[in-house]
Order: C-alpha cells, then structure tokens, then sequence
C-alpha cells in the first residue's frame, strides 16, 4: 500500500521503518528534519509538509505527541483532511484523549474518510523489533481491512469497538503500567533498606506472580540507574491527565493513579519530565534519601 506517515519521533521511525521492510511504499514528514534523511536513505519519499504526504496515498498514519498535534496536522494547520483520497483511511497510532478521537472521525466523516484509533503499547524496543501491541478502536469492517497494515508493525492487533474504543483501552494500558512501575519502585526500595540486594529481589520474585513485563523493563532500568527514555514522564503526565478527564466523565475511581499521578508531577517540577517513566523511583529515593543500586 502507499501509505503517508506523520511523526517520525522515538516510536514512529521504527514503525515507519517497519512498513517499508514489509513492502509499502511510505511518504513521510516530521518537524524535526533531522529525521527524514535517515528515513530517505531506507527508501522512504520525504515530503516539504504534513499536506504534500496525502498525494495518491491509501493510508494516513500518525504517531504524534497528543490531541492537538493530531488535530492540527489533520484539520487546522496542515489540514491534511483536506489533501487525501476520498478512499484513503486515517489511522490515528498516536495516545490521544478518546473524545478526541471521536471528535476528528466525525469530522473526517464530514470528508467521507474513515478513521481507526488505533494507540500502541511496548515502547521503543517493540516498536524496533516490530511486536508491539495495538489496540483498535473504529468500524469493525474497516479494521478487518487495515489490520495487516497495523501486522506489519506489531505482534499483537486487538479490535476494542467503536472509535474511541482504542483509546480508552490505552488509558487503561498507562493506569496498570504506571502503578506498576511506582510498585516495582516501592518493593526495590523496601528490600534496600532492609538489607537485601534489590538485584537478588528482581531474580527472585520476576519468575512468580509478582513479575511482570513491566519489572522485567524498568527494574534493570532503576538499578542500572538509567533514566534515558523510553517513555518520558511528560508524555505519562499527557496520558494520566485523559485517565483524569475520562474517569471523570464516566464517574469511576481511580485513587491509585491519582498517587502516581502526583509523583510524576514531582518529578516534571523537579526537572525530570524529559527522563524514561521509570524515574518515579526517584520520588522514592527522595523520600528515604537513598538510591536504588545493587548491592
Ligand atoms: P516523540 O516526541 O519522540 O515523537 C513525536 C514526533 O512528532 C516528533 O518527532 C515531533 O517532531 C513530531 N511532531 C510533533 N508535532 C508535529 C507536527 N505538527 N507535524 C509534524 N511532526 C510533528 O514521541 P513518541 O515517544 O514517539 O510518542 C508518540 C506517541 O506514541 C505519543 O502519543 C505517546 O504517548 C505514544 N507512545 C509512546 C511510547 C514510548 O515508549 N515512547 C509507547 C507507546 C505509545
């Protein structure tokens, strides 16, 4: 297929790089020029704008920031929308707020261009080796037609319901990843303090019920002492305020992601909004002036 791709970023250049090793033919952009020489090396057509990437193509594909960004490339500044094929779909891959998400497909709609919401989750490594897992929300007989498209990029391709749908489900993706690491973070600190090598805690307990795909990356991570992302904890602060406005709408409890919530807070004052998410550990080491190293 010819597919147009917008945010080349630390998740959606190996994406883009995927979908050319499987055979399609990419016309990218991004802001950030430094990018787009590598990717024209791989064989991708570099265009001037977000608008010149629509020419002729099947898809448009984004992995941008949030809901402004999207909306600004789709329909106010670049106005994308504008430019594509009236047969072409949007496959939005970015984690943005769901009623964002309803809110451009019904715009789209206007357009008569179908949109999937289609976020991802596994990070940087996955998104490299190609296994990472998408969760899709939008009409299921236009899933059923783009899903080999979201294959090429991922190991796992699950249908969630009407748009917005995928969204949500990557809301609840980030609550049960972020009390996770904040967790990980507690336990390492506890055995510290208590004596006990956090090394020798993470090979004990990753192989029983408390491991966890998330120890098995951050822990290594917070000994190792480092915090280069991955996921920054800005864009967790992005997602943890959807969880926010999203549990509001629909009235549900959520008092363990109002904790971490506030550390991540913490840390973006402290001037750690640019680390990898598994930085919470650094709330912790503040509070018992200790750090989290083997040993
Ligand atoms: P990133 O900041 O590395 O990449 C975003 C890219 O979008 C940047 O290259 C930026 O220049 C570009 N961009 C922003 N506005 C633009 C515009 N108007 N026009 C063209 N390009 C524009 O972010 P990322 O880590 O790749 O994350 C992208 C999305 O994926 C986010 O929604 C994030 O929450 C989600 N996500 C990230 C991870 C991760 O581990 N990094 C994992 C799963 C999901």
């Amino acid at each position: 297929m010819k597919i147009a791709f917008i945010g080349l970023g630390i998740m959606g250049k190996p994406m883009a790089m995927n979908l050319l090793k499987a055979g399609h033919a990419l016309r990218v952009f991004d802001r950030n020029t430094a990018v787009l020489e590598e990717m024209a090396a791989a064989g991708a057509t570099v265009c001037a704008s977000s608008a010149e990437t629509a020419e002729g193509v099947d898809v448009v594909m984004t992995m941008l920031p949030n809901s402004p960004h999207v909306k600004s490339v789709m329909l106010e500044n670049d106005k994308l929308a504008e430019k594509m094929p009236k047969d072409a779909v949007f496959i939005d891959c970015s984690s943005i707020n769901p009623d964002a998400s309803r809110e451009i497909a019904a715009k789209l709609a206007e357009y008569g261009i179908e949109m999937l919401d289609a976020p991802v989750s596994g990070g940087q490594p996955k998104a490299v080796d190609g296994t990472l897992a998408f969760m899709v929300g939008g009409k299921k007989e236009v899933f059923d037609k783009y899903a080999d498209v979201l294959k090429a990029m991922g190991s796992s391709v699950v249908y969630c319901g009407n748009i917005g749908a995928g969204n949500v489900t990557k809301l609840c993706n980030q609550i049960v990843v972020a009390v996770n690491i904040a967790a990980v973070s507690e336990a390492l600190m506890l055995g510290k303090k208590a004596g006990v090598d956090p090394e020798l805690i993470y090979q004990a307990i990753r192989g029983g019920l408390a491991g966890s795909t998330v120890m098995d990356a951050k822990a290594p991570m917070i000994m190792d002492r480092n915090f280069k992302p991955g996921f920054r904890i800005d864009l967790h602060i992005k997602d943890l305020n959807n969880v926010m406005d999203a549990a509001k709408t629909c009235d549900s409890p959520i008092p363990l992601t109002n904790q971490v919530f506030e550390m991540m807070k913490i840390l973006h004052a402290d001037g750690c909004g640019a680390d990898d998410h598994s930085a919470i550990a650094k709330v912790y080491e503040k509070m018992a002036n200790t750090e989290i190293t083997r040993g």
